[in-house]
């Protein structure tokens, strides 16, 4: 069971209206985990992998995805897992080198140049 990140606790399966305000587009019965607690609505990987393929077929291209990530960590550091599609879409492996920087409030990845 998915515990919510806001007040912890559990998480349920429920369906979303998702809207993608710059392109005026809706998409209807978005599988998302809801939060009965405080509402709180965030996707497992793989409810945010499909959604992202949705999103990729409606774009044909991943440059204005976002989504929503949990971090973990090792004891020391934070650790952010990369979803497969954005690795497939920014063509990204193990092992390979990215930079990352701060911008404001925002954090960048990009992959470092050969
Ligand atoms: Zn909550």
């Amino acid at each position: 069971m998915t515990k919510c990140p806001k007040c912890g606790k559990n998480m349920k399966k429920t369906k979303i209206d998702y809207n993608i305000d710059e392109e005026k587009i809706t998409v209807h019965d978005v599988p998302a985990l809801k939060c009965s607690n405080c509402g709180h609505i965030t996707m497992s990987t793989e409810q945010a992998e499909h959604f992202y393929n949705i999103l990729e077929r409606l774009h044909g291209s991943s440059k204005s995805l976002s989504l929503h990530r949990t971090l973990s960590s090792d004891g020391k550091s934070l650790i952010l897992r990369i979803p497969k599609d954005i690795a497939n879409a920014l063509n990204l492996s193990n092992k390979d080198e990215v930079e990352i920087w701060v911008d404001g409030q925002r954090v960048i990845v990009e992959k470092a140049s050969a």
